[in-house]
């Protein structure tokens, strides 16, 4: 089962694939994890996005698609996968249709601009491990220690609030259309992201049921 998670920055996607992940023992794949580890072990893929990570825009399609490319080919990911943070572009899902990965589901999150700025505030993500936390709903047991790993827990460069209005513009422009390229394919299914963790993880499962 091959599976994308839809909506803005900071909607709960990486929260959700990874319960998703958990429950149907199948892995995720996270570009935006994949370029902060590139960043942070200096890779050149790394450098290359860092610039426009930075400042809220959207990492080429060329590059991403790379990226992505070499990690589909993986073994791991041959049976199933949940792909957060990808496609982001129309261009993108296009490409991973011509790649040939076919697409079970679309599960896509609503949830407004004004919940997000104010949830992005009190996101904090671990660098070593990808752990994410939220201050107000699940902060680390330790204050700015990763649960998982032990490592610091900090918050994102690109979680500012002026660079969060960005990423939100760039969503609107050019991440939404893929709902309707989805919906378009009979695969989309939207979820209300505002209810809570556990509400949400099961209301993606009831949808995905609807996929089979
Ligand atoms: P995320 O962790 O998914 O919010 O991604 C953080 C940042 O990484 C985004 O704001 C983009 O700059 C970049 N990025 C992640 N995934 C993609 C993608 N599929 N296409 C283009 N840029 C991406």
């Amino acid at each position: 089962m091959k599976i994308v998670m839809l909506g803005p920055p900071g909607a709960g996607k990486g929260t959700q694939a990874a319960l998703l992940a958990q429950r149907l023992d199948i892995p995720t794949l996270s570009t935006g994890n994949i370029l902060r580890a590139a960043i942070k072990e200096g890779l050149p893929v790394g450098l290359e996005a860092k610039k426009y990570m930075d400042s809220g825009k959207l990492v080429p399609d060329d590059v991403i698609i790379g990226v992505v490319r070499d990690y589909l080919a993986r073994e791991e990911f041959a049976s199933g996968v949940i792909l957060d943070g990808m496609p982001r572009t129309v261009n993108q899902a296009e490409m991973l249709e011509k790649m040939g990965v076919g697409i079970s589901g679309a599960l896509a999150l609503d949830i407004s601009d004004e919940e997000i700025e104010a949830r992005m505030s009190s996101r904090r993500v671990c660098l070593n491990c990808g752990a994410t936390y939220s201050l107000t709903v699940n902060p680390p047991k330790k204050e700015g220690v990763c649960d998982k790993c032990g490592e610091k827990v900090v918050i994102r460069d690109d979680d500012r609030p002026e660079t969060v209005r960005e990423r939100l513009a760039v969503y609107h422009e050019q991440t939404e259309p893929i709902i309707a390229f989805y919906a378009e394919r009979g695969i989309l299914r939207r979820v209300d992201g505002t209810l809570s963790v556990e509400e949400i993880t099961k209301k993606l499962e009831e949808a995905l049921e609807t996929l089979k």
